[in-house]
């Protein structure tokens, strides 16, 4: 039987969860759900100063509103640092590292001859040989060490194949006795991450590439505590259009998944399109569902080529990569009505234009209207703006078009106060009654179809743009459609 695989996500809580960090998140768990897998959550708190309980909070809110689950964890790798020393204790034991007692001083006074020697600024292995008798002496004075890890020496290389970049070979020789233990009794990260990865069985990693500069030196950590070495998989990074890495520090909120979920993304819209940055199927298709981007999913189709993702903050309305927006919008034209509602209420919540009675007796009309409106709409916060004439009175009309399409026709403003009296009238308020009344009443007065179409539209949605126009009239209501037309004629003072 094939092992079972196991994998992580182990971010560090230094700010929010940023799209970089998510389609890491997202890869593994579709990695573990495609293998029938376990995921595990792993908070790498370590740098006390820059972690923060909020910053957890948060990705973890933002993880979970992706849909991305975790099978275990979090765990927290600041709970975990007895295991990290006696790792390295063991490692001392073994004679795979050594205790170093050079100064801090007599490291940099080295590094800066060699410096001017142009030679290599690696750590000499001054203490690689100490007698154990040496070493005694040293500790019994008092004196700090670092413990650092005894590189093998000679020719060889440490070699792996990444799943992602191939064979990557490292000789011996360009890796310095590097430190696992400070002078303080901390471990440093790239042997924390390690033993993190030991007790948890961990099968694959797969991170960033930005990983790809620790795992030489934590192959020889696996190696030298007798653990099996993983599999690695690193991603290649994303980008903004300028090359810049994608960061919480040069892009500030427009990168983090939260902005995401206020700016009216649909959550797994967001997955979906994370998921094709720097990956893809031979076909390029672009919409899955969570079965299908399972099926799909294959560490072989992650791209070695740096992704860019389109920071914009020029305009409002594209706020965000294009790609982004367009399976968003496809998403909200395509789910099943019902399970889009949620999304909606919410927004219309936010806006303070949500009427308990959309969840009851209003439902039908509900559920009818957002299948009217949606098929423009490229974020659901459209519901609550583009939408808002039709959840509530309290709407502003669009400048250009009430110029255009109203107040440059001046015969409009007597028609409007007929029309509104005629549909008052209507007993049975149907598409194919407006349009009756509508019509006639254009004959009547030798109006253009055009000119009253844009009109009425621009008079009961504020808007020149939307569905079709008496589908429209039907969703807005006879009552609210009469009194919009009346509040027009207003509009020519
Ligand atoms: N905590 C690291 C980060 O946030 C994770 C590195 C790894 O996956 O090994 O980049």
């Amino acid at each position: 039987m094939a092992e079972k695989v196991i994998v992580r996500f182990p971010p560090s809580p230094t700010g929010y969860l940023h799209i970089g960090g998510a389609r890491t998140a997202i890869f593994n768990w579709l990695f573990a759900q495609k293998t029938g897998g376990k995921f595990i959550l792993r908070i790498e708190d370590t740098d006390v100063e820059r972690s923060s309980e909020e910053s957890v909070r948060g990705i973890i809110e933002s993880l979970k509103w992706l849909g991305i689950t975790w099978d275990e964890g979090p765990y927290f790798q600041s709970q975990f640092t007895k295991e990290h020393v006696a790792a390295a204790r063991k490692l001392l034991k073994t004679g795979h590292a050594y205790e170093c007692f050079c100064t801090k001083e007599e490291l940099d006074r080295k590094r800066e001859e060699a410096r001017k020697k142009k030679a290599a600024l690696q750590y000499d292995g001054a203490c690689r040989n100490l007698t154990p008798e040496e070493v005694a002496e040293k500790e019994a004075a008092g004196m700090q060490y670092t413990i650092r890890l005894k590189v093998p020496r000679g020719e060889g290389f440490v070699s792996f194949e990444d799943i992602v970049y191939g064979i990557i070979e490292k000789k011996y020789q360009d890796i310095e006795d590097f430190v696992i233990v400070r002078s303080n009794g901390q471990p440093l990260y790239v042997l924390s991450n390690a033993v993190d990865d030991i007790r948890d069985g961990i099968t694959h990693v797969i991170r960033g590439q930005d990983g790809l500069a620790n795992t030489p030196k934590q192959i020889l950590i696996y190696k030298a505590l007798g653990a099996p070495v993983p599999k690695f998989a690193h991603m290649s990074l994303t980008l903004d259009p300028k090359k810049a890495k994608i960061s919480k520090r040069t892009h500030g909120e427009s990168v983090a998944v939260h902005f995401y979920k206020e700016h009216g993304f649909l959550p797994w819209a967001f997955v979906n399109y994370l998921a094709l940055l720097g990956w893809s199927t031979p076909d390029s298709r672009e919409i899955f569902s969570k079965e299908e981007l399972i099926e799909a999913f294959s560490l072989k189709g992650i791209s070695r080529v740096n992704c860019i993702f389109n920071v914009r903050k020029d305009d409002p309305k594209f706020f965000t990569d294009p790609k982004a927006i367009s399976i968003n919008a496809n998403y909200i034209r395509n789910l099943p009505v019902e399970e889009l509602e949620p999304y909606v209420r919410e927004q219309l919540e936010k806006a303070g234009i949500w009427d308990p009675d959309y969840a009851r007796e209003k439902r039908d009309w509900f559920l009818r209207t957002i299948d009217l409106i949606r098929s423009r709409y490229h974020v659901t916060t459209d519901f609550a703006t583009l939408g808002r004439c039709y959840f509530s009175d309290d709407y502003s009309t669009d400048p250009k078009p009430l110029k255009k399409n109203i107040l440059k026709h001046e015969g409009l403003k007597e028609w409007f106060h007929i029309l509104a009296d005629r549909l008052e009238d209507v007993e049975e308020f149907t598409l194919e009654e407006t349009e009756r009344v509508i019509r006639e009443m254009a004959e009547e007065f030798g109006f253009k179809a055009g000119i009253l179409i844009n009109g009425i539209r621009t008079a009961v949605t504020g808007q020149p743009k939307g569905p079709g126009l008496f589908d429209v009239l039907i969703a807005v209501g006879q009552h609210r459609v009469v009194q919009r037309l009346r509040k027009a004629v207003k509009f020519f003072g």
